[in-house]
């Protein structure tokens, strides 16, 4: 029998910390030692930890009701769903309890809408290189990366994936089977990496011309990260289909796909479900999420830090020959270096800083939106200060 850390498979590269609380921006080890968080649970506690009008939400509805069937209606799925189709492009809601269930939802809705609707049979779906859409086996296919395949054949067909940004690549893969493009307008994992407007401009047009569903990874980028409510916002695009997960409840597990009206009969009844999508207490959770990111204003609040932070990291780290940029779209923050970053993030954290990577070389940062603006200049002195003390060791003299 085993026992402790031996009882878990040991599929996570974990960091030898231990977290057992954790308020707005800070977190605390078991130890009682207190770390600035720039993570936020990689983009999920968008509001912190904790926040104060999510806690009361989810006390009242526990005290309520917990779980119910999808065989009867649920009223804070019709609530939350009448707030996303206010807020995004799209007008209907499926609900699940991750990202990559999202991704599962938004390709079978592409594939059985082409099929069942339109009557054709296209099914292929265009992705890009980098990208991360999670880790079933369909959307691990999807995904853009090798190592999150190894070992897991035979995939499923029906994917495809060309660069990013790289037009002419992307014209020369749609054919008379492709049913869609699916893009993060900023890639997440991947490194941080946007999307340029000509590439934008012939993924619309491509979509436009052939009859293609967009899909919006927006799993990472939406619920006020980048500086609107979704990424596309900035992009000029309005997706057929948006995914959601991370930051949508606020740390309760949720997921949800968004898609236009013109999609409806794509999922006829019976055709999809999952027994614990859209549970009262995750519709509570993220109901009072994104009322009170919609209440306080809060997209646009990340957007003014996150072009602060990006300015003031590149004052910081100007003239450090191991920079090579700092880039970001509102609250996602990249910083790439020539070198590995995980010996930084490793000091970061001794020093009380909670930083991740994307990618080798790369260090993300994903602070809550709601973090202090005193907390967010002090710990982007802190990381900048140790990003440059490689330099004094003498590694790039
Ligand atoms: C995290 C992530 C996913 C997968 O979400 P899970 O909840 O881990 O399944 C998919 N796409 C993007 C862009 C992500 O960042």
């Amino acid at each position: 029998m085993t026992t402790g850390k031996e009882a878990l498979f040991p599929n996570y590269g974990r960091f030898p910390i231990r977290l057992v609380k954790g308020k707005g921006s800070r977190v605390w080890d078991e130890a009682g030692k207190e770390y600035l968080d720039f993570m936020s649970g990689i983009a999920v506690a968008n509001l912190g930890h904790a926040p104060e009008p999510v806690l009361e939400a989810l006390k009242k509805q526990l005290d309520e009701l917990w779980h119910v069937s999808n065989l009867f209606e649920i009223p804070g799925q019709e609530k939350l769903a009448g707030i996303l189709a206010r807020l995004s492009c799209a007008d209907l809601a499926f609900f699940c309890n991750s990202g990559a269930e999202a991704n599962e939802a938004a390709i079978k809705l592409a594939r059985r809408y082409h099929r069942k609707v339109l009557g054709n049979d296209r099914y292929e779906i265009i992705t890009f290189n980098k990208s991360f859409h999670g880790r079933t086996l369909a959307t691990l296919t999807a995904t853009g990366q090798d190592k999150v395949k190894e070992g897991f054949d035979p995939l499923p067909t029906g994917f495809v994936h060309v660069d990013y940004n790289d037009v002419d690549a992307l014209k020369a893969a749609v054919n008379d089977k492709t049913a869609a493009i699916m893009l993060e307008f900023v890639q997440g994992e991947g490194g941080v990496n946007g999307a340029t407007a000509p590439f934008v401009e012939a993924v619309k047009s491509l979509c436009a011309e052939h009859g293609l569903l967009l899909i919006a990874d927006e799993i990472q980028t939406g619920i006020g990260r980048t500086g609107t409510f979704f990424s596309y916002e900035q992009f000029g695009a309005r997706p057929d289909i948006i995914t959601l997960a991370k930051g949508l409840a606020s740390g309760f597990p949720m997921g949800a796909m968004l898609g236009k009206a013109f999609l409806r009969d794509g999922l006829s009844a019976g055709s999809h479900g999952s027994t614990f999508g859209g549970t009262p207490i995750a519709c509570a959770a993220a109901i009072a999420t994104l009322e009170t990111m919609e209440k306080e204003g809060i997209p646009t609040r990340a957007k003014r830090l996150g072009e602060q932070g990006v300015a003031r990291l590149r004052e910081k780290l100007s003239g450090y020959p191991g920079l090579v940029e700092v880039r970001g779209l509102g609250l996602l923050i990249g910083i790439e270096l020539k070198e590995p970053v995980a010996d930084i993030v490793k000091r970061a954290q001794e020093a009380g800083l909670l930083v991740i990577t994307a990618g080798p070389n790369v260090l993300r940062l994903l602070p809550a939106l709601t973090i202090p603006e005193e907390d967010w200049n002090r710990g982007l002195d802190a990381l900048a200060a140790l990003i440059t003390s490689d330099a004094k060791n003498g590694i790039y003299a």
